[in-house]
């Protein structure tokens, strides 16, 4: 089944009793047990939810995986998988990654004694150099934040396996329905499902897709031993947006692809990255792994005071973090979601004082175009 029509059936059959369309939120902690050793099926909600389940199941047949697995955020679904390791293990990660994330690994699991090395894992071979005897897992972004670099997943997945290392991809900004990590070899994909996956801006959720189903088990532990799940009220919310997601996305792509080629060929505009723009450097190998480019861009203004007058004199986009959403959303990394890298090190990475990210959303393009023109050229 093709999987637009995967996403907007989730749910559909779950309630047997009433025909409900709509998979009921089953508000409950706890479940009744039939008899002495007996269960429904449910216990308790932190173990097992049946909105959290329809979600779960959902997500794990869009991406082709044994499980998935709901989280109360992305931040704790990336937490919960680290707890796979320990104390000495070594963990290669993209060096141009989300910032929450880069805070998380240094500032947090660091003092666990987990060791992390980053690199540009647009470069294969700068990724098998950093593999160090103790190294267990490689963790890397499919469409990197706010760069938009492509990793060569397939390649990544098979050094991965002839080392033993565990391949980790966040999935966030394409979604299973433009990429499917997994079957590109990864072994568990990621995504944050505050973004395209809910869709609208409104809820905050983290999943998680395991292919092998010995290590969906060890995942599924981890779950339940920390217990960040997602409650049912925003299990249903993240439902409901993915049964939109396909043409959302398809909306957001060609609205994307139009704003980058205005931006292209804009006067204030020193660089733009999108990687359906034909010189973007992953152009061609998204091309051959992935269903599309996305509706993520990231562009450099000629001036820092353009990044003031761009972000306040909008009126349609707005000024916020995030991104995925129905609504266009415009942030300032350096200052945002980048703020935790050194600045050093986020100026060699071109997050510079004149970079802008756009999350662009299903508005009318032409609207969009001309707020940003209003704004670049507002006094
Ligand atoms: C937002 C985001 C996260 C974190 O997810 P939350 O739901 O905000 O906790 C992780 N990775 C990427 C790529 C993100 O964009």
């Amino acid at each position: 089944m093709n999987i637009e029509t995967v996403a907007t059936q989730i749910g559909l059959e779950w309630d047997t009793r009433t025909g409900a369309v709509s998979v009921p939120i089953y508000q409950a902690a706890t479940f009744r047990h039939p008899g002495l050793g007996q269960s429904t099926g449910y216990d308790y909600s932190r173990s097992g939810n049946p909105t959290r389940q329809a979600l779960e199941e959902g997500m794990a047949r869009l991406d082709g995986a044994a499980r998935g697995f709901a989280y109360s955020s992305g931040m704790a679904a990336i937490t919960s998988l680290l707890l796979l390791f320990k104390s000495g293990d070594h963990i290669v990660v993209t060096e141009d990654l989300y910032g929450g994330t880069y805070r998380l690994f240094e500032q947090i699991f660091q003092q666990f004694g987990l060791e992390f090395s980053y690199v540009d894992s647009s470069d294969n071979s700068l990724v098998e150099a950093a593999i160090k005897p103790n190294t267990k897992a490689l963790f890397i972004e499919s469409l990197t934040n706010p760069l938009l670099k492509v990793a060569d997943i397939p390649s990544l997945a098979t050094l991965c396996k002839s080392r033993n290392l565990l391949c980790i991809v966040d999935n966030t900004f394409l979604t299973p329905y433009l990429m499917r990590p997994l079957d590109l070899g990864a072994d568990i994909a990621i995504y944050s499902g505050s973004k395209y996956l809910s869709g609208h801006n409104d809820t905050i959720c983290g999943l998680v897709t395991v292919k092998d189903p010995a290590l969906a088990e060890r995942v599924y532990f981890q779950q339940n031993g920390a217990g960040a799940v997602l409650g049912p009220q925003d299990s249903w919310l993240t439902i409901r947006g993915i049964k939109t997601l396909s043409v959302r996305l398809d909306r957001q792509e060609e609205n994307a692809a139009k704003i980058a080629d205005w931006l292209v060929n804009h006067d204030l505009v020193a660089k733009v990255y999108y990687p359906g723009l034909k010189d973007h450097p992953g152009h061609e190998l998204l091309g051959s792994i992935a269903r599309g480019y996305g509706a993520m861009i990231a562009f450099e203004v000629k001036s820092p005071e353009l990044v003031e007058r761009l972000l306040l004199r909008s009126r349609l986009i707005s000024f916020a973090e995030s991104l995925g959403g129905v609504e266009t959303l415009m942030t300032f990394p350096a200052l945002q979601t980048h703020a935790d890298i050194e600045p050093a090190k986020r100026e060699a990475l071109g997050i510079n004082d004149r970079l802008l990210r756009l999350s662009v959303g299903i508005e009318n393009v032409d609207d969009l175009i001309d707020d940003l023109e209003q704004a670049f050229r507002a006094e």
